[in-house]
């Protein structure tokens, strides 16, 4: 007898009408036919020869040929007299040790990060993104990296507008002058000012367009990231909520810098005050096994989610808002996309989100 053994970093996801096999070491995803993820099912099970008897020949063939493409693409193996039993299944739990791991300020004035230094330190927050509303100084940037010299941070991520003053020397001094910032995206930019190569500790990027934090939230292909901690993360939290923390401009805290909730005010109140608010904390659980439509996609733990802009139709029982992210375009039912803004429903309540 043979045996067919999945690989311990294969996970594969059912949709309604596809499944999606993510190789976790990979960080890589394939969309295949449903038909497959009962075949995966059964070789746990069953052996290779026992399967087969309960097929007709032209079934046998079929699964053939699937059992040549797992093989083929390395999501397995094939063992004789018995299972391997060196591939024990992997654990999905989530263990984060940070209270919040990601905090994204909406920033007009850089004074604003040393009111919120301490509680950076305190609630061991690893991850700042820097949302800036006026163009940043080269010597702004390198105040900005400063302030966090000793702290816990580990990463700051700038978007801020293009100005004339950007070119490679500006950014050479950046490159020599920081260490924390790992991603620099100037927007507003109708020509880079030179061809950005790798050379750089950072990722620099320069945007044509004018961005809108309310363009944030899109769902799409490119978006989606097989990483290990990412998936993991979605199997058992909000994969955009959880451990988040969010000010806007007027420094009111909240979830997200979109959403509508506030819990405080960095002016006259703290971080660690905000996080133990009722209701700071109410959608960290919400997976996308209870979020409409999310539930039956084959991406759900790749994609990222967003509770700022949803379609707004469902709510459960705790009066959580389960709808499905407004701008994602696809449909999981059909296994089409279709461009969101295209949809006369959704752009109206896109509309009146951004209004807000
Ligand atoms: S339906 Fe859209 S938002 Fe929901 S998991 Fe699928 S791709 Fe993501």
């Amino acid at each position: 007898m043979t045996y067919f053994n999945l690989f311990s970093n294969i996970l594969a996801t059912k949709g309604s009408t596809r499944i999606l096999i993510s190789d976790l070491q990979r960080n890589t995803s394939e969309l295949y036919p449903l038909e497959l993820y009962e075949i995966i099912v059964e070789l746990k099970s069953h052996s290779i020869e026992d399967m087969m008897r309960n097929y007709d020949a032209e079934s046998q063939e079929i699964i053939q040929e699937y059992l040549n493409l797992l093989l083929e693409k390395e999501y397995g193996f094939i063992s004789k007299n018995d299972w391997d039993r060196n591939f024990p299944p992997l654990s999905y739990e989530y263990y984060e040790p940070s209270t919040i791991t990601h905090i994204f300020i909406e920033l007009e004035e850089i004074s604003v990060l040393n009111t919120i230094k301490s509680s950076i330190e305190n609630l061991g927050i690893k991850h700042l993104v820097i949302y800036y509303l006026k163009a940043l100084t080269a010597q702004e940037l390198i105040e900005i990296d400063e302030t966090f010299k000793t702290s816990v941070l580990s990463g700051i991520e700038i978007f801020s507008p293009f100005h004339r003053d950007v070119d490679l020397s500006f950014i050479q001094v950046i490159q020599q002058n920081t260490v924390r910032i790992y991603s620099l995206i100037f927007y507003n930019c109708p020509q880079s000012p030179f061809k950005a190569k790798n050379e750089f500790r950072f990722s620099l990027r320069f945007l044509k367009d004018e961005l809108q934090l309310s363009a944030c939230g899109k769902v799409e292909l490119k978006y989606f990231n097989t990483n290990i901690s990412k998936v993991l993360e979605a199997i058992n939290h909000n994969s955009c909520l959880y451990k988040k923390i969010g000010i806007d401009k007027n420094g009111t805290i909240k979830n997200c810098p979109l959403m509508a909730e506030s819990f405080g005010n960095i002016h006259i109140s703290n971080l660690e005050e905000a996080i133990h608010q009722p209701g700071f904390k109410k959608y960290w659980d919400l997976t996308k096994d209870y979020i409409e439509t999310c539930k039956d996609c084959e991406f759900r733990y790749v994609c990222t989610d967003c509770r700022a802009y949803t379609e707004g139709n469902e709510k459960n029982k705790a009066d959580l808002d389960i709808s499905k992210p407004l701008k994602c375009g696809y449909n999981p039912y059909t296994g089409e996309w279709k461009d969101w803004t295209k949809n006369p429903l959704k752009k109206k309540r896109f509309n009146s989100l951004a209004l807000k």
